[in-house]
């Protein structure tokens, strides 16, 4: 696994080509913030503009049907996402899943999609505020990294597991760096079982109201290997603010 942290920004529908100048300044501070690997996924219609626009980051994409193409109006294909310059895309996000109705099948067939287009598939799994009431979050989250991950020889090496309470996103609210660290262990033992020792080197993120103000406490957890970040990654101060914080 790479040690670098790994902290990518998701502009979900934010964003017009006026936003591309605050792609540019992140990619120039991140000349020199080396030790941090960052990256951004903006809505799909800036994919290639950002890709132009910044030489040194990654870009990805929020989302890819899980058919090469077809008659699927208003859908993109992994392969055309990566030929718009996506080096990876987001899947099951859990706006994704709740505007969308997306199961666990449809999330694990986009990141196979992903991977077989030659891309980096980031699988989003997080727990509801009543799950987690319940006493349920382990149990929902094992569930849906079972039934999510991505099968094939190709999987292990290009997928990110990206931890995200729903509860958490866009609330403010956070985790404890002792309950995001409990998440993580087990995360991580189930991706031992399911890809062997390869399991050890997929990086797991956090995300869930990530901020300048909080990164440091949330990215010390243990078995934290970056964070996927919202709200925070739409101007380059704050997004800035995170990526220095990790380095
Ligand atoms: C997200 O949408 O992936 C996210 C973590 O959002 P926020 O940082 O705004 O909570």
């Amino acid at each position: 696994m790479s040690n670098r942290p790994y902290i990518v920004g998701n502009w979900k529908m934010h964003g017009t080509r006026a936003m591309l100048a605050e792609a540019r300044a992140i990619d120039r501070a991140a000349e020199r913030l080396i030790k941090v690997e960052v990256a951004l996924a903006p809505p799909s219609t800036l994919i290639h503009a950002c890709r132009k626009e910044a030489n040194l980051i990654g870009i990805g994409a929020q989302d890819c049907h899980p058919a090469d193409g077809g008659a699927h109006t208003g859908d993109i294909s992994a392969a055309m996402l990566k030929d718009a310059g996506a080096g990876f895309t987001i899947v099951g996000h859990s706006e994704r899943r709740a505007d969308h109705g997306e199961t666990n099948v449809l999330v694990k067939q986009k990141a196979e999609a992903a991977i077989e287009a030659g891309m980096g598939a980031i699988v989003c799994v997080g727990e509801t505020e009543e799950d987690r009431d319940a006493g349920k979050a382990e149990a929902t989250v094992g569930e849906q990294l079972k039934a999510s991950l991505p099968e094939g020889e190709a999987a292990a090496a290009n997928v990110t597991v990206a931890y995200e309470p729903v509860w958490a996103i866009g609330t403010g609210r956070t985790p404890t760096p002792e309950d995001i660290a409990i998440m993580h262990r087990n995360i991580r033992a189930q991706l031992v079982e399911v890809y062997g020792e390869a399991g050890q080197e997929i990086r797991i993120l956090y995300g869930g109201s990530v901020k300048p103000e909080n990164a440091v406490e949330l990215l010390s957890a243990d078995d934290v290997g970056g964070a996927l970040v919202g709200g925070a990654s739409l101007t380059a101060e704050s997004f800035l603010g995170i990526i220095i914080a990790a380095a």
